[in-house]
């Protein structure tokens, strides 16, 4: 058993690091602040390799693994959350279209999505009336001839108003043939019909942009069709279990990031004469918060070196994904307590690690859906 980390991982997280440090981290609150999305930090971090970092390099990709992409994302998200996600979802895009499309599907986009000349990619799956059950969804996909048309409803989707591409799932058969009857097609960005909707007002991830999609009769060739016909449930569900190794990778950089604050602010700040670290209660907070980081690392690292192996990671990715949001979630509240009233401002960075931190139970899986898939392989 190695736990160290190979060159490759290194540099890849020294990377992210030091594009951490000298350009996002200056800038998270303001972004936080104003609803910027981040166009350029997004353009340097594709010039870094990040927004394909386990693709292959003959399509722009950094080729450096899932481990290495971990890494990268927990960097990132350490930094600024909102970054992190627009970049997780672009990878996961990129991963889908180069584990399932066609060499003429890869070539058209994946370049783009690499070298950031699309600014984003986006995975629309989720609707108004299908979250945690996408095998419910409404929207159709309709063969005419040499073409499909699309038509409904998507909620949710990160990068909406700006992506290049779209991996999109619809219905290609009646609705009681449930998930035998989804297929996933590619929908570039501005076609005929793709109405962009609101903006959400979120909690966190303020920069990042999430808003509802409106398939009004748009017409992609035969050829945007992705993977089998009626095979797009079984993409979706395996581009989850790679999506979820990304979430718990952003929800443990915000963790690190609250740690982080935390522990500077315990030394510094001083009541009944001393630091408020001397105190036995503030110690447990950090050493707890520091154990339950740990331990979601190992997990997320766990399933993204099994991914990496090509073995079955499932099971292991929800666990990771369970265990990091919810650690990242108890982490994020002690860290903000030992800030006291300051951690309820926004003048201290803790106040949006809290915000930021509440997705990551939410999103690509909630908690209670990665319980639904733990126990279904512990049941088998
Ligand atoms: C900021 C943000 C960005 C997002 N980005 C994307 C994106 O890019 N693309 C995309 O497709 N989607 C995206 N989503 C959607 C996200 O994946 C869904 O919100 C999530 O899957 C939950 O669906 P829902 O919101 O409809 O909740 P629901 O499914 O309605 O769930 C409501 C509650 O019921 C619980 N529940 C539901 N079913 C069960 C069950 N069987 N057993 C136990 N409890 C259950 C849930 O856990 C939850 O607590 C995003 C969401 C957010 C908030």
């Amino acid at each position: 058993m190695d736990f160290e980390l190979n060159e490759t991982q290194l540099l890849i997280q020294k990377t992210a690091r030091d594009f951490v440090e000298r350009t996002l981290l200056p800038v998270a609150a303001e972004l936080d602040k104003t609803e910027r999305f981040p166009r350029a930090e997004l353009q340097a971090l594709a010039d870094l390799g990040m927004m394909g970092v386990n693709l292959p390099t003959a399509l722009g990709g950094a080729e450096a693994g899932v481990v290495s992409y971990s890494l990268a994302m927990s960097e990132v998200a350490r930094g600024c959350a909102s970054t992190a996600v627009t970049m997780a979802v672009t990878n996961m895009v990129g991963e889908v279209i180069n584990a399932f499309g066609t060499d003429a599907q890869r070539e058209a986009h994946i370049p783009k999505l690499t070298s950031g000349e699309y600014a984003a990619g986006s995975f629309a799956l989720s609707e108004p009336e299908a979250g945690s059950d996408p095998g419910s969804m409404r929207t159709v996909a309709r063969r005419d001839g040499d073409s499909f048309v699309l038509d409904g409803p998507k909620q949710w989707i990160t990068s909406g108003s700006h992506a290049g591409v779209f991996v999109v799932w619809a219905r290609t058969g009646e609705l009681s043939a449930g998930t035998k009857a989804i297929s996933c097609f590619l929908v570039e960005g501005g076609a005929d019909g793709l109405r962009i909707g609101k903006h959400e007002d979120k909690l966190g991830l303020r920069a990042s942009n999430t808003v509802s999609l409106s398939f009004e009769g748009v017409r992609v060739p035969a050829s945007a069709l992705l993977g089998e016909m009626n095979g797009g449930f079984k993409i979706a569900m395996m581009a989850l279990d790679g999506g979820r190794i990304g979430i718990a990778s952003q929800a443990i950089g915000i963790a690190t990031a609250a740690l982080g604050e935390a522990v500077a602010y315990a030394k510094d700040r001083k009541q009944f004469g001393k630091p408020i670290g001397d105190y036995q209660a503030i110690q447990w907070m950090l050493a707890d918060s520091k154990t339950e980081l740990d331990a979601a690392r190992m997990l997320t690292l766990r399933a993204a070196w099994l991914k990496e192996q090509g073995g079955l990671f499932s099971k292991e990715a929800a666990m990771a994904k369970l265990f990091a949001s919810e650690a990242c979630g108890k982490i994020v509240d002690r860290c903000l307590q030992v800030h006291g009233g300051y951690g309820y401002v926004k003048e201290f960075a803790i106040e949006r690690h809290y915000r930021d931190a509440r997705v990551t139970r939410i999103y690509e899986g909630t908690s209670e859906i990665q319980r639904v898939v733990i126990a279904r392989n512990v049941l088998r």
